[in-house]
Parts: C-alpha cells; structure tokens; sequence
C-alpha cells in the first residue's frame, strides 16, 4: 500500500455476506483493513447500521474505501459530499464475485495504484480511466510519499501537454518514474523538475522532495512559529511542501504554539535533546537543514507521546464511540485486562498489546505513561466508561504520586474518552430505572472498607435514590451482597423492581427484572449489574422505569 496516501487502515464494505469471500480475499493482501458489514445481513469485523451513511462518515474521516457493490450505489451514496473538493481519500467499487475492479474517486491519493493491488489480489485487471496513468503507467500527478505536487492545476495541464504528443526531461532526481513510459527526451522543452526549491513556470511539472527539516530553538517569542518557519524558508528559496518535519527542544514539548505550528504547516512535530543537524546559520531562533533525499520524520527524535484513557462500551462495536474506535485505530501499544482487550480488538500486527491482570492497575498506569513518555502513542482500555471503578482514576493516582519522580510524564498528551457505562447499557435494556436521581456504588470492599459501603447504601436508600450496583459479588466476597440487600429492605418495598443485567452488550445477554423481595446473591455475579429502583420505579409491560415526576 506504499503509494496510497491515507494513512488509515482499508475499509472493505459489504452489504451481505454472498460478497464476504471477495471481501477477505481483499482483506488478505492488507493485514490492516477490516471488513465492514450491514449489522442486519452479516457478520464482519465492524458493523455498521445504515449503508449511505456509513459510507460518507468513512468518506469524512479520510478512509479509503473498497465497496463490494455496484459503483452505482457508491456513487449516490456519496454524491453529497463531492461538491467539496477537500482531500478526497481512494474509493472503489468492486463486484461481489470479485470480476471488476472500478477506481472511482481519489485520484491524487493513489486510488489506482489501490486498483492495481486488488486487482492482482483478484486476478483480474482494474478498470483503470485515467489517461496519463494509462498511457505513461504512471500517475504523475500523485508522486511517492515522501514528495509532493507543487500545484495541480499547472500538474493537469503539464499531463494534457504530454498526451498531446510533448516530451519531456527529468531534471532531479525521481526514482519512481525510471519505469513509467515517459516520452523522454533531452532536450524537451517541457521538465519534470525534483526540487526543494520554490519555483514556477509554465513547462514545469515540479514535485518537491520532503527534505528540509526545521529546528525551532526559540519558541519564547510571544510571535507565530508557522510564519517565522514560512520567511525562514522563503528567504532560503525554499517551498513550504518541502518541508519535512519541524523539530524543537524536547523541554517544548508541551508548547501550543509548537502544536500549532505544526498543524498549520502540515508537518509532523518531532523533539530532540539537541539539533537534529549541525546549526549554522539559525536567525530569528530558525535553523534550516535540506537534505539531498527525503527525510522519513518518524527517523527523528520522538514524537509527544499520548496516553488515551478509553471505554469500550458494555461489549458490543454499536456501543462503543467513534472517539474511542479512533483512539484504538492511532494506537502504538494498547494496555489492559486481557478479557477488555481481546474485546478491543484485532489489532494490526505493528500494535503492540500489554495483556495484564486485573488487579494490576497502578502498574498498568505507569507502564503506560512509561511507554508514552518515550513518544509513543497509547491507548489503556477499560470495560464501559474508564472514569467508572476503572482505568482513568488509575492512571490520574499514576500521574499524581508518579510526575515529580517523572518530570517526563507531565509532557505525555493526556485524554480520556468516555464510554457507556454497564449502568447506562443495562438501563437502557430495560426501559428507563434511572430516569430520576439515582446513585451509582461498587460493592467491592477491595478498595474501600465495608463499613462505608454499608453506611453509604443505607444513606442512599434514606434519600429514596435509584441504586446501580456495581461489582455486585465475587467467590472472594461470598456473604456482602446478601448484606448489603438487607440494608436496601430497610428502605424499599418488597415489590420494588429490581433490574439484574448479565454481559449486557455481550453474546451472552441475559436481562431480569425481579422484585426486591426475590432478590438474592444467587442470581448475580460479578458480571452483573443490579439497579435497585427508588420507592417510584414501575413496570409497564416488560419495562422498568422510574417518572420524571415526584409526589
Ligand atoms: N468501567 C465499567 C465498570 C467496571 S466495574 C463500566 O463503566 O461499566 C465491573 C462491574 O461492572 C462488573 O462487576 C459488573 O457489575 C459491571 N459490568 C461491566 N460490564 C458489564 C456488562 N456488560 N453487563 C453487566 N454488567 C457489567
């Protein structure tokens, strides 16, 4: 996949499962794409709801995409989002059976060359219609990463000269086209032009190499690094898209305007102990370095590291965000309890996973901010939402009693990303229990004495709250639940409703409601989530709910 720009992972789109086996055959050539089916039709690695929609939110995110359906369809489905011409990423429509391979959009990020790898993954030959592709086996105007278009308007017209019977030199040097069929000639007028430099003219098509590297020296300037780097490299002649990275101090690491900079001059941000390269002339705290080939950003120093706090959700892939699906999607290393990060994945053979036991979370925490201070981009996972008896409050204790020892943690990009919460999910299953003020406890004294967790649910059934529990029972804790619902009978009804969810959001399902006065240890376990409603909870039919309302 060298030569396709986006950088995320293949999107291979079924809509039902007769197009499964082109799909994997597909899926077999790019270890990191997943095979996205119709949650209603199909059994795939993501599942998805609604067909149009799935493909334009792919679509928005950059994703190349591979529909295994007629262009047809992919073509209505995302006609709403072609009017803007932004970076569009490769799609194309493949026939279920896997005879046609149709490159539709992306021209500029490789979507041919995509083409061409599935059609040989298939064995058949992609209907390619691009005529300067066709003609010279090589699309000129989407050179190799590591180097880019100067501008693609002029590159356009440079193509038509050239299949209008021109030729053309290569001045520089351009690796990637020794094989295309050029109509080469010494002393064409027309150039294609491998340069760092900042030129223009009209018989130029000029590629940029991504070889300067900027050192930041100076960011106390109360002042717009992107615009500094800007006159820096214009006074060397030099174009901004061959600039490769900018590199800084690695005490900077958490300055915005270093972030910002980077952001604006799309370039990746890397940190050094010291210059990357021998400064010779910096000015205005710039410091310039062109290389004679293009430099790989990763190559240098590190990056700042991130450290993602994330909830997957009860278990199913519909109930777990975007946000946390593309934190998972970035990851370098993910850490967790084995049982949650099996459940996260699969991962592509470059993530790295730290499978831990439960009970080993300040551990975890720091072995993440360990891994994440060295620059590398981690994602510790927690069932539902990590600030819920999970992993966020963990990693907060890490950093709190950890940052003076680890002046270096205190630079790593911290986030946590919420998820639905096993209270929520299993609510929701069963109408509404927590449709008024309600409290949420673990009953686990692992961490907290008993006494409070007594004290707590009698002030809580004083209070007439809804009860979500938590970490209801385990073979270690035989006799507390038992406890802890007598404590609740002292407040509550027998006929309370009682909702019990078992692995909700998991193949294994299962829901009760049951009364308090039936409540009993037998029917819960460690994987279960009992919500206690308050004195108003009701049933209606097969729901639970608690009013909006009070008396
Ligand atoms: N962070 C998690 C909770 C971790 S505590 C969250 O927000 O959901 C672990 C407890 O959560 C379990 O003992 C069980 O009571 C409950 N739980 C977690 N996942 C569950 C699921 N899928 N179904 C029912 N209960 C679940």
């Amino acid at each position: 996949m060298a030569r396709v720009s986006a950088s995320l992972p293949l999107a291979i789109v079924v809509l039902g499962a007769s197009a499964l086996d082109t799909a994997r055959r597909i899926q077999s050539r790019f270890p990191d794409s997943r095979v996205h089916g119709l949650a209603s039709r199909v059994n795939a690695d993501i599942a998805y709801e609604d067909f149009g929609a799935h493909l334009r939110e792919l679509y928005a995110s950059g994703a190349p995409i591979v529909a295994l359906c007629s262009a047809g369809i992919v073509i209505r489905a995302l006609a709403s989002c072609l009017a803007d011409k932004g970076s569009e990423p490769p799609v194309l429509a493949v026939a279920q059976d896997g005879s046609a391979v149709v490159p539709l959009l992306g021209g500029m990020s490789g979507v041919n060359v995509l083409a061409r790898e599935i059609g040989a993954a298939l064995q058949v030959a992609p209907a390619i219609t691009t005529s300067g592709e066709l003609r010279f086996g090589q699309c000129l105007l989407a050179p190799p990463e590591g180097y880019a278009l100067s501008d693609i308007e002029q590159g356009k017209r440079f193509v038509s000269d050239l299949l209008a019977g021109a030729t053309t030199r290569i001045e520089g040097h351009a690796p990637w086209l020794d094989d295309a069929a050029l109509p080469r000639a010494g002393d064409a007028r027309l150039a294609v032009r491998i340069t760092p430099l900042a030129t223009h003219d009209e018989h130029s098509l000029v590629i940029h190499p991504r070889c300067v590297l900027a050192w930041i020296e100076d960011i106390s300037r109360d002042d717009d690094i992107a615009e500094r780097v800007r006159a820096a490299l214009r006074e060397r002649g030099l174009a901004p898209l061959a600039l490769a990275a900018l590199t800084a101090p690695a005490r900077h690491m958490t300055s915005k305007s270093l972030h910002d900079a980077a952001r604006a001059l799309h370039v990746p941000l890397r940190f050094c102990d010291a210059a990357p390269f021998d400064v010779i002339d910096a000015k205005e705290g710039i410091a310039l370095h062109v290389s004679d080939a293009p430099i790989e950003a990763q190559s240098i120093g590190r990056a700042r590291g991130t450290l993602t706090v994330i909830g997957l959700g009860p278990g199913s892939a519909e109930l777990m965000t975007p946000a946390a699906r593309n934190a998972l999607n970035d990851a370098q290393d993910v850490l967790g309890y084995e049982t949650y990060v099996r459940m996260a994945g699969p991962f592509r053979d470059e993530q790295r996973v730290h499978m831990t036991d439960n009970r080993e979370e300040l551990q975890r925490a720091r072995h993440a901010f360990e891994l994440a201070s060295a620059g590398r981009r981690v994602v510790v996972v927690s069932s539902g939402d990590p600030g819920v008896f999970a992993m966020a409050a963990a990693v907060l204790e890490a950093l709190d009693e950890g940052h003076a020892a680890h002046p270096e943690w205190n630079a790593v990009k911290l986030a946590i990303v919420p998820g639905v919460s096993a209270s929520l999910a299993t609510a929701a299953r069963a109408g509404a229990p927590l449709g008024h003020d309600f409290c949420v406890l673990s009953l686990s004294d692992n961490l907290k004495p008993w006494s409070v967790i007594e004290k707590r649910i009698a002030h809580a059934g004083e209070a007439d709250l809804a009860m979500a529990f938590y970490n209801p029972l385990s073979k270690a804790r035989p006799w507390q639940f038992d406890r802890a619902i007598e404590i609740v009978r002292q407040y509550r009804g027998a006929q309370t409703p009682v909702v019990l969810g078992r692995d909700i959001g998991r193949p294994a399902e299962a829901l009760r409601v049951v009364t308090l006065g039936e409540l009993k240890s037998e029917l819960v376990d460690m994987r279960t989530m009992v919500i206690v409603g308050s004195s108003t909870t009701r049933v209606v039919g097969e729901w639970v709910y608690t009013p909006r309302w009070y008396e």
